[in-house]
C-alpha cells in the first residue's frame, strides 16, 4: 500500500487497495490477543492530495473489512465488521526527527509517522507506506469486549445454557438478591 509522493497534486487522486488474512497474520504480533480469522478483505480507498499553496499531504478514506470473533458473553462466534474512516495531514519532515523513537523509526521505514493526535503526521521521501497506519487503526478498532450483538443475553452462569436461544429452568433472580429471598419466603418458583 504505497503512494508516490511525486504524483501527489492539489487535485485529489484517489487510491484503492485490498489485503487479506496473509497480510494481517504476517505483520501482527502472534502473542498479541489480537483476532486471526478475517472473513472479509481490508479494503482501503481514498483520496490524497496536496494542500493548496503547502507542500502538506492530505489523506481521507476509509478502511473496511471483517473478523470472526468470539462473543464475550455467549462465547459463540460471528462476524465482526469495521469501518474505519481516517484523515491524515502529513507536513513535510524536513531535518526534524521525531522525539518518540517509534515514531522516528516509523519515519525511516514507513515515509510516514504520526503524532500522538493520530491526525498530524510528517512524512519523508517519494513514498509513503501504509500498512503500518493501517494495521494500526484496524487493532484500535477492535472492540474490547466483543458481543455478537448489543442485546446479547449471554450463557446463564448457573447451567451454562444459551439464553439467546431460549430461557432456562434457572430462576431469573441470583440466588443472594433480595427478590430470591422473598420468592423463597412466599415459596414461589419462578
Ligand atoms: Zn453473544
Ligand atoms: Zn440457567
Amino acid at each position: 500500500m504505497k503512494l508516490e509522493v511525486e504524483r501527489l497534486t492539489a487535485e485529489p487522486m484517489p487510491f484503492a487497495y485490498e489485503e487479506g488474512g496473509g497480510w494481517w497474520s504476517a505483520r501482527m504480533p502472534r502473542e498479541a490477543s489480537l483476532p486471526s480469522e478475517v472473513v472479509e478483505p481490508f479494503s482501503v480507498t481514498g483520496i490524497a492530495y496536496r494542500s493548496a499553496g503547502s507542500e502538506d499531504i492530505l489523506l481521507e478514506g476509509t478502511i473496511t473489512g471483517a473478523f470472526e470473533l468470539e462473543c464475550a458473553r455467549c462465547l459463540a462466534r460471528y462476524r465482526h465488521g469495521l469501518r474505519e474512516p481516517f484523515r491524515f495531514v502529513l507536513e513535510p519532515a524536513g531535518l526534524r526527527t521525531p522525539a518518540e523513537p517509534e515514531a522516528a523509526k516509523a519515519l525511516a521505514r514507513d515515509g510516514m509517522c504520526l503524532a500522538d493526535e493520530v491526525e498530524l503526521g510528517w512524512y519523508r521521501g517519494s513514498e509513503i507506506q501504509l500498512d503500518s497506519v493501517c494495521l494500526e487503526l484496524i487493532s484500535l478498532a477492535l472492540p474490547v469486549k466483543p458481543l455478537c450483538r448489543d442485546d446479547c443475553a449471554g450463557l446463564c452462569p448457573r447451567c451454562g445454557a444459551d439464553r439467546n436461544e431460549a430461557p432456562c429452568e434457572c430462576s431469573e433472580a441470583a440466588p443472594n438478591s433480595p427478590f430470591a429471598v422473598l420468592a423463597a419466603l412466599r415459596g414461589d418458583r419462578s
